[in-house]
């Protein structure tokens, strides 16, 4: 697991981690805790150490196929299961797909993972349609339920899931003053060169490179925002501030750049996850980015 979720949830990350190593990971997980305490970034990084083909003990190596692919969305044997914009409750046509879903093998791993967020959004028909599957799925399956109300599921729920409380979440990495200052630096920098003004050059060297990660992290949820308000779903934003400027960008760029956008800084991430030299990958990032239309 990465050193983030050991770090912010000690607890939850170590009992992953070991059962990861010694391979005894529960088929169904139940995620408590406050809401938005990383629960569903802790779902996402247990599913890229289970779809790892290089991973080091319980960490996954960040880099790989299958790694990428949980980074951007795109593993097809990672399916999220939800309530759908503006409902609060998880229509029994989605379980009934889940469930058919999980009568298939996986399509590129070995496992299927499936992350029901928030679990509360079952009603009683849905969560007894869930348990014959709980009980018995087919081949490797695990089942992350995400639940801030867990007093909501059924008893016979709580009984095929092993609970993991997560603890109110530390403040956001943005709040740290320093990643702050780097971020406003950085996000500078992008919205001129994206609207063609003059930007003030800001430089960046290798002690800035933990920092940088943080600040592309925060940048990537910053433009996903800029991308759920331009498609008209403000309910689902992931960082509440900045929204003046958010809304202007969304105002601005359509979305295929936005998306391209995302990608860029997801990449420039990596880049810098990867040990490229700091000052090297930032001004590819500029030069990439500029060149978005
Ligand atoms: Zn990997």
């Amino acid at each position: 697991m990465s050193s983030k979720l050991l770090e912010t949830q000690p607890r939850v990350g170590e009992a992953l981690a070991r059962a990861i190593e010694e391979d005894r990971l529960p088929h169904a997980l139940l995620f408590g805790g406050p809401p938005r305490s990383g629960q569903r970034e802790a779902a996402v990084e247990l599913a890229r150490a289970v779809f790892c083909r290089d991973r080091q003990g319980a960490s996954p190596c960040g880099v790989c196929v299958s790694c990428r692919k949980v980074e951007r969305g795109t593993h097809p044997d990672l399916y999220f299961v939800e309530p759908e914009e503006d409902s609060r409750v998880i229509k029994t046509e989605e379980i009934r797909s889940l469930k058919a879903r999980a009568a298939l093998k996986p399509f590129e791993a070995d496992t299927k993972i499936f992350v029901i967020d928030p679990a509360e959004c079952l009603n009683d028909v849905g969560q007894n349609a869930l348990l014959k599957t709980l009980e018995e799925p087919e081949g490797r399956t695990i089942f992350i339920l995400i639940s801030s109300s867990p007093e909501r599921l059924l008893p016979t729920i709580h009984s095929r899931t092993r609970r993991l409380n997560f603890s109110p979440a530390a403040p956001a990495p943005a709040e740290d003053p320093r990643i702050q200052e780097l971020r406003g630096r950085v996000l500078d920098r992008l919205l001129a060169l994206a609207s063609a003004r003059q930007a003030a050059e800001t430089d960046f060297a290798g002690p800035d490179r933990e920092a940088l990660i943080r600040v592309m992290d925060s940048l990537i949820l910053f433009f996903r925002d800029a991308l759920v308000l331009r498609a008209g779903a403000p309910g689902a934003l992931g960082l509440p501030e900045d929204q003046f400027e958010k809304e202007r960008l969304a105002g601005l760029m359509d979305e295929e750049s936005l998306c391209r956008r995302i990608e860029l800084l997801s990449e420039a991430k990596e880049w810098l996850s990867e040990n490229v030299n700091v000052k090297l990958a930032m001004n590819v990032l500029w030069d990439r980015w500029k060149n978005i239309t």
